[in-house]
């Protein structure tokens, strides 16, 4: 991707990307400071559709009886992570974790754009980022061809970053121990050095807990994480559930052809799109 012309287009620099200041010394325009705030961006695995939005754009309304009605949870959900941000650098430095979910999969609950706030600020604060898609990360841990290495070498990444942000999380029984563990590995280590992961997720914490197991509840203890639950009431769904039963057809049909990879959040976001 290529962000240069951002810097040869600014007039504060005249293109250089920096400013020299009367006393001779230089100075970053912002400009340049952008184009290394996108560039981590891509770095981080942030989809680009994050990039733009703003505070503003977090939908607080359900549609219901074709009226705009305001969700409280929402609301509730936006000042947790505000909050989040405001006491920015004691959650970072505790490992404060959140896990948001919202258990109706095909709502609209905007729990990836909440997170997206808080990596997009963590970026201009300079910190590492890394957004992983859950499904990825599970097919990751699953596959029998990611040999040790390649692993391990995935597993620093997850480990080093000092946030991860783990979207689309599923509750899943289709695949092995082998995948659980290799996860499990990353998000209690991450737990041990006190470094943060936020989830965004399709299941109840207590269903996630049960999935992985008594390490689990650990990493992710009352203490050490920010429960955040939204419950979306748009009336909207009734139509939308015909849909997911379209995409729930899919899914087992792509699974029984050994396509395990293949999340219901992925079928989900190309079916938004
Ligand atoms: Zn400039």
């Amino acid at each position: 991707m290529n962000f240069e012309n951002i810097i040869s287009e600014c007039k504060k620099c005249n293109g250089i990307g920096v400013i020299i200041k009367k006393d001779g010394s230089l100075l970053d325009c912002d400009c340049s400071k952008r184009v290394d705030y996108l560039k981590r961006s891509v770095n981080a695995g942030i989809p680009k559709i994050y990039w733009k939005l703003k505070k503003d754009d977090y939908d607080f309304f359900d549609t219901i009886g074709g009226k705009k009605v305001v969700n409280t949870s929402k609301q509730r959900a936006f000042k947790e992570i505000m909050e989040y941000i405001q006491d920015f650098k004691k959650n970072i430095s505790s490992g404060k974790n959140i896990y948001i979910w919202c258990s109706q999969p095909g709502r609209k609950a905007g729990t990836t754009l909440l997170l997206t706030y808080i990596l997009r600020y963590a970026l201009k604060k300079n910190m590492t980022v890394l957004f992983s898609p859950f499904s990825f990360l599970r097919g990751a841990a699953n596959d029998k061809s990611y040999n040790d290495a390649t692993w391990t070498e995935h597993r620093k990444q997850l480990i080093d970053t000092d946030i991860l942000c783990l979207d689309g999380v599923s509750v899943f029984k289709t695949e092995g121990f082998a995948a659980k563990e290799r996860i499990i590995e990353v998000t209690d280590a991450r737990s041990y050095l006190q470094k943060p992961t936020l989830y965004a997720s399709y299941a109840h914490p207590n269903k996630y807990i049960e999935m992985f197991g008594p390490i689990a509840s650990s990493s992710l203890s009352e203490h050490n994480t920010k429960f955040i639950e939204i419950i979306v009431k748009d009336d909207n769904y009734a139509e939308k559930r015909v849909s997911m039963n379209v995409l729930v057809g899919l899914l087992k049909k792509l699974r029984s052809q050994g396509n395990i990879d293949v999340s219901m959040s992925d079928l989900e976001n190309i079916f938004r799109s």
